[in-house]
């Protein structure tokens, strides 16, 4: 079974060797760090992560995800690890003070991303795409949506999830046919379907929210071509009351089915079918736009900010994962070529007494490590 130590002496090592982090007091965020604080919450974290989430790695690849009747259900012990990362604060790690979170700067909370990844990617995931979605909320939405559901992803209540692509379209955004269509009341109904959306249903927690881009058709109903009227929007799972912040039934977000998704099993990649789905448009009124000929025109487009916040969020979060399958597959890679005997080392036996050496006695086995 694959192992697990996370690299905290060389997290250490970086933070106050080489960039000196407890001298940075002028930069925000870095004001209050201590070295002591930063090992405790190293330490903290590699524990979790080698106690908690890396035993469930195995066990998220033998079990899957399953898909019943329209309900997704994720391995066994992931919920429960879920609800214990939440009580431990990991999840709020980097979220704002005055939002809950523990305010921390990114140099801290990545390292702690990386351990996580180490352990058990498919976990990670899910509060990977939560801490990117409730970023964008947190940016772009409106008072009510800051209090009653970016505070609920902040505390783990409920998950987020980032939904760009299209069954024909990813990384050319423009093809998109998902559509929000504006409603009197100031909400917008959205159709379409969207796929490959990390950590998309679950059983882990009582309400998901999408953070949804579309396309607002123009007056007869029809889609532009371009990106000029993709707008930014809200879509719960469940509905939510906006004066309390109670649940208050189901929206038209369903999961179609459970994608294989690079064998990351254990989190459910989402076919979602949106299907005049309650949607809140973010980032505001967009304002109005000077064309070359001085007359004004009215901007369809608004919140992208807010998105490309999102999947800058995302991709800093693949980054990551690279490093962390890395470090793990390395720190096993290496285990193994000492445990694995197979032939003697040319400069002579290193392992005399046994049937042959380590295959790490070989030049091109540490080459390769
Ligand atoms: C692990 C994983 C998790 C994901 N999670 C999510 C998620 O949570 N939410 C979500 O919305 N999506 C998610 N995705 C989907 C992801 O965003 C898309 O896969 C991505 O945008 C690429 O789109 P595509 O797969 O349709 O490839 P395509 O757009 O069809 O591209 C195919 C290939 O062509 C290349 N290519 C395309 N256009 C150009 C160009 N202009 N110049 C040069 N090369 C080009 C691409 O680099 C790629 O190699 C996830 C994908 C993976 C693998």
């Amino acid at each position: 079974m694959p192992s697990y130590k996370a690299p905290v002496e060389d997290f250490l090592f970086l933070f106050h060797e080489l960039l000196e982090i407890d001298k940075r007091k002028e930069v925000p965020g870095f004001e209050e760090l201590t070295p002591d604080m930063t090992q405790a919450i190293l330490e903290g974290g590699a524990k979790f992560c080698e106690e908690v989430l890396q035993p469930l790695n195995q066990v998220g690849d033998e079990h899957g995800c399953t898909i019943e009747n329209g309900v997704v259900r994720t391995p066994p012990g992931f919920k429960e690890a879920f609800q214990k990362y939440c009580e431990d604060g990991w999840n709020r790690l980097g979220a704002p003070a005055e939002a809950g979170g523990a305010g921390l700067p990114s140099v801290i909370t990545f390292a702690f991303t990386e351990m996580g990844m180490s352990a058990n990617q498919a976990f990670s995931m899910y509060p990977g795409l939560t801490t990117a979605a409730y970023s964008a909320l947190w940016a772009t939405g409106e008072p009510w949506m800051k209090e009653h559901v970016a505070k609920k992803m902040i505390s783990g209540e409920w998950t987020g999830t980032m939904c760009l692509t299209e069954p024909h379209c990813g990384t050319d955004l423009k093809l998109m046919k998902t559509k929000a269509v504006e409603q009197e009341d100031g909400t917008y109904r959205i159709t379409g379907t969207k796929i490959f959306i990390s950590g998309g249903d679950h059983d882990m927690t009582d309400n998901i929210i999408h953070m949804v881009i579309a396309k607002i058709p123009d007056e007869d109903g029809k889609l532009a071509n371009d990106l000029s009227t993709v707008n930014f929007f809200m879509v719960p799972k469940m509905l939510v009351d906006k004066e309390t912040g109670e649940i208050t039934g189901r929206n038209g977000v369903s999961c179609g089915s459970i994608e294989k998704k690079m064998g990351i099993k254990g989190n459910a990649t989402a076919v979602l079918n949106f299907d005049e789905a309650v949607a809140y448009r973010l980032g505001g009124r967009p304002p109005e736009k000077k064309t070359d000929t001085g007359e004004k025109k009215k901007s369809k487009s608004a919140g992208m900010a807010g998105m490309f916040g999102m999947m800058n969020g995302a991709r800093m979060g693949v980054g990551i994962q690279g490093i962390a399958i890395g470090e793990v597959a390395y720190q096993n890679g290496v285990t193994y070529a000492n445990e694995r005997l197979a032939g003697r080392s040319l400069t002579g036996a290193k392992n005399p007494d046994g049937p042959a050496d380590p295959i790490m006695v070989f030049p091109d086995v540490r080459r390769l490590l």
